[in-house]
């Protein structure tokens, strides 16, 4: 079966239209755009949030009558490793 040779509504060029009236080309480009981006944005919102809360505590540091030295490295330890843990996710996700 022959491929339709047509302008792709996306990049206006003469080209082979795989599926949706895109190239091959333009199709793959918004396959990884379309998904990955909420998903990356969903990873930056996480990532602001999980920042903050490292903030917070770097301001809360002074603190120690509530929150001892220990306790307060502790809370930031974990919230470090789970921005690390975004972080590859994030990475995971652009190389896909
Ligand atoms: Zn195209």
């Amino acid at each position: 079966m022959g491929r339709t040779i047509a302008k792709c509504i996306q990049c206006r060029q003469e080209r082979e239209i795989v599926s949706f009236g895109l190239c091959a080309m333009c199709l793959m480009a918004s396959r990884r755009a379309a998904e990955p981006l909420s998903a990356q944005r969903e990873c930056n919102r996480m990532r602001a949030r999980f920042s903050r809360i490292l903030e917070l505590l770097d301001d809360a540091d002074t603190t120690h009558v509530v929150l001892s030295a220990e306790d307060c490295s502790l809370v930031k330890n974990i919230i470090i490793r789970t921005l690390e843990l975004i972080g590859r996710r994030q990475s995971k996700q652009l190389e896909s």
